[in-house]
């Protein structure tokens, strides 16, 4: 791949990984094929032994979804990617990949919340533990690291506060320890941040979120080294099948062509929005890392590019007047997705985070007055007007 080396980061999300059937197709073929025709027996024996390159059976060989693996690891800066039929089948691959029974993961304790049931209900049966620890707190993250701790993982900016880790800090600090560092880039995307360059060892995608960008198809990914990824968790997908179709595939692909485009808009219309509800007086506070107030803003710039396209607010008067200003809209769309054209409004407390317990939800600053704001491409004049209905009453 010497040449993508060369190739600026927007061209990479247009070409990269397809390589021209000898139909000439300019467009990336969707091979809706489950298995592949040897030329011969010697030849079938060749390819299941690993000797000879070239497609099996599409659980784990697929070249529509190929294209897809090559083009989000040349956007993420990685030697190898492993596409999942979810973002949680993409942790869960890269956990049994990994790990083994007696490991120990620490995790930012602001992660998406079936991460944490993944790793509390499932994870803990087969003797992998889990620590939590505050996304923010450095010496927290050192003090949880033991000998058996094999993993860091983290989200930033994270669900729903837009808290922020300094990524570089925490591999550092991994690497010390002789742990990995994994990185859920579901909000910035590699469109915004690189958390690989930074020294991270994994990263994992919801392509659910913003790679697909309009709300059409569940899919995720993970992406690293050759040896980790393209051999133990590719293992995984191979042997265990949470495999991502050729038709979510073409749907990721069209999707990563306009990442960076989308990513940016995305941006402008959140800070417009979090600048816009900073001076409306029903709203308490603001979480947008592109405010000058917001703990990780001095990270803006270098190890992301812009704020990113969630805002969370905090209403006064608590859970009635959330849901006042959530009942009030007309355009914004009530659903707990985001990473989509169309924005989205969600109350944490109650969807998101409604199975945490009342303490935890504090710990965690998931307060009843909170709002979360997927903002979309509509018209930022709409979406502040359907916002401004509900804060009205407040
Ligand atoms: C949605 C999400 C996931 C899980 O992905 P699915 O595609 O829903 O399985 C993981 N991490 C983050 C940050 C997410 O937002």
């Amino acid at each position: 791949m010497s040449i993508q080396d060369e190739l600026g980061f927007a061209t990479l999300a247009i070409r990269a990984g397809h390589h021209r059937t000898p139909e000439g197709e300019h467009g990336e073929p969707i091979f809706t094929t489950s298995s592949y025709v040897f030329a011969s027996a010697r030849e079938a024996a060749a390819r299941f032994a690993g000797d000879e390159p070239g497609n099996i059976y599409s659980r784990f060989t697929n070249p529509t979804v190929a294209i897809f693996e090559e083009r989000l690891a040349a956007m993420e800066g990685g030697e190898c990617c492993v596409a999942t039929a979810s973002g949680m089948s993409a942790i869960l691959s890269l956990c049994l990949g990994l790990l083994k029974a007696g490991d120990h993961i620490v995790s930012s304790r602001s992660i998406f919340g079936s991460i944490t049931l993944l790793f509390n209900n499932y994870l803990t049966r087969f003797g992998i533990e889990t620590s939590y620890v505050p996304l923010m707190a450095p010496a927290a993250w050192e003090k949880a690291i033991g000998p058996a701790t094999r993993l860091l993982f983290l989200e930033t900016p994270s669900n729903p506060l837009t808290e922020m880790a300094d990524i570089r800090a925490l591999a550092d600090l991994a690497h010390a320890h002789d742990c990995l560092l994994v990185v859920d880039n579901c909000f910035c995307t590699p469109a915004l941040q690189a958390p690989l360059g930074l020294g991270a060892d994994l990263v994992v995608h919801s392509a659910t979120k913003y790679l697909d960008g309009q709300g059409r198809c569940v899919g995720g990914a993970v992406v690293g080294d050759r040896k980790r990824v393209g051999e133990e968790v590719f293992g995984v997908l191979r042997t265990a099948g949470p495999s991502m179709s050729p038709f979510n595939a073409w749907v990721f692909l069209k999707g990563l062509e306009t990442l960076e485009l989308r990513m940016l808009a995305h941006a402008r219309n959140a800070q417009a929005l979090a600048d816009w509800l900073r001076e409306q007086p029903g709203v308490a506070r603001v979480f947008y890392p592109g405010l000058d107030t917001h703990p990780g803003h001095y990270l803006i710039g270098t190890q992301q590019r812009t704020g990113g396209g969630i805002v969370a607010f905090e209403v006064r008067g608590g859970r009635e007047a959330a849901w006042r200003v959530i009942d009030a809209t007309r355009l914004l769309s009530i659903t707990a997705n985001l990473g989509d054209t169309k924005t989205t409004i969600t109350h944490p407390a109650t969807t998101t985070h409604g199975r945490l317990t009342d303490e935890e939800r504090e710990v965690a600053g998931i307060g009843e007055g909170l709002i979360r704001i997927a903002v979309g491409l509509e018209a930022i004049a709409d979406i502040q007007a359907d916002l401004a209905r509900g804060l009205a009453g407040l």
